[in-house]
């Protein structure tokens, strides 16, 4: 099976590893790094978004640093990611720029992606840049994160980004072309396996732990963040970057494996949404608000009648028509006090209410789910699985 031309994809997140970028002895490769940047351009033109999650910054920070080879410290390990990620960041500013794309820094720590709020933010922010055709670069906020609350690998990192912002491609690249049925340095009898339905227990068997001194990765983070990226409707490649032109590469059939999501990225974050929270908060719509949620609009705060609970922006609000039946359930755009403040009221009166203007709607209709709607039908069916 073809994985289909990358132009095909209407969002993609390619994230690149350390050793694709780093050079021990001579640093950055900025030849590789200047023909992906022709890659991207030639996407964008395309109308195709991309996003960027590099590693790199520590493997760059050593060099720059003079760090001796080896395992670093956790505090040495966040001096070379500092040193290491203005570089980087210059780096990206410079090839995009050739192309006359503007790159913009994200720096995410994990609760960027695992809290509601922050997560919540950290999109609109990611959103805004790809809005401006701007190219976000992103990789974890090395120099503050700790062991615990960190990520650790930029594998799965990518995986949360690319679900967050609804993307329907996520491409690994890295100096292992695709997954085999066994490590292939350890045995030379593996095959080589363009496709993965689904990542199973078999699967994940034929992963070793490989990786190399530079990428914390090796296949079992590659094949984690397949899940995380799968389970959310998001298609991953895996494939080599160690060639120029590494994604133009993929569409002219060098080898790389596709691991298929089951149903479509939209979805996925809407039935997250409908099927796997608990409800922090009530509030009660009128008629005219539940007739313009069903056919595919937000929740305007002028349609509210009543707001229950103790919510805060971000939390699942469970939405519920004038005889008190659920109709529909959504992330809620402001925290109950002010949503209470707000209600009944015209969008164009929220600021004079608030002192303060964030959004127009009480629940986003890319936050929402109606009930009856396809997507609360299969939050339904997989909660019964
Ligand atoms: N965030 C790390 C860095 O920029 C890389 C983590 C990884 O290689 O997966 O150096």
């Amino acid at each position: 099976m073809s994985i289909g031309a990358l132009k095909s994809y209407r969002r993609i997140v390619v994230k690149i590893g350390s050793a694709l970028l780093v050079d021990r002895a001579k640093g950055l490769k900025q030849l590789w790094l200047e023909s992906l940047g022709a890659d991207i351009a030639a996407l964008q033109m395309q109308g195709v978004e991309v996003l960027v999650v590099s590693s790199g910054a520590i493997a760059l920070g050593r060099t720059v640093l003079g760090l001796p080879a080896g395992t670093l410290k956790l505090e040495e390990s966040q001096a070379a990611a500092a040193a290491g990620q203005i570089a980087l960041a210059k780096a990206y500013a410079d090839v995009l720029g050739a192309h006359n794309i503007v790159a913009g820094q994200v720096l995410l720590t994990l609760s960027d992606t695992e809290e509601r709020r922050r997560y919540l933010n950290a999109r609109a922010t990611i959103e805004t840049l790809l809005r401006l055709k701007a190219v976000p670069v992103i990789n974890e906020n090395d120099t503050v994160a700790t062991n615990e609350i960190r990520y650790g690998d930029n594998d799965r990192l990518a995986a949360r980004v690319a679900t967050m912002l609804g993307a329907d491609l996520l491409i690994l690249l890295s100096d292992i072309d695709g997954l085999y049925t066994a490590p292939p340095h350890k045995d030379p009898n593996a095959e080589f396996l363009p496709l993965v339905e689904a990542i199973t227990p078999d699967v994940e068997a034929m992963a070793g732990a490989a990786a190399s001194e530079l990428s914390r990765g090796g296949m079992k983070t590659k094949l984690d963040a397949g899940k995380i990226a799968n389970a959310a409707g998001t298609a991953m490649i895996i494939t080599s970057g160690i060639r120029m032109n590494p994604l133009a590469a993929i569409d002219k059939g060098e080898r790389s494996t596709l691991f298929m999501p089951s149903h479509a990225p939209v979805n996925a974050w809407k039935v997250w949404i409908s099927g796997h929270l608990e409800a922090a908060g009530r509030v009660v719509i009128d008629d005219g608000a539940l007739k313009a949620l069903k056919s595919g609009k937000s929740l305007l705060p002028a349609g509210v009648r009543e707001v229950h609970g103790d919510f805060q922006r971000g939390d699942t609000v469970s939405i519920v028509n004038m005889q008190g039946m659920e109709v529909a359930r959504g992330l809620a755009g402001y925290d109950a006090g002010d949503a209470l403040r707000i209600a009944g009221h015209k969008s164009s009166e929220i600021e004079a209410i608030l002192g303060y203007f964030a959004r127009s709607s009480m629940v986003h209709r890319n936050d929402l789910v109606v009930r009856g709607s396809r997507e609360a039908v299969q939050a339904v069916l997989e909660e019964s699985v």
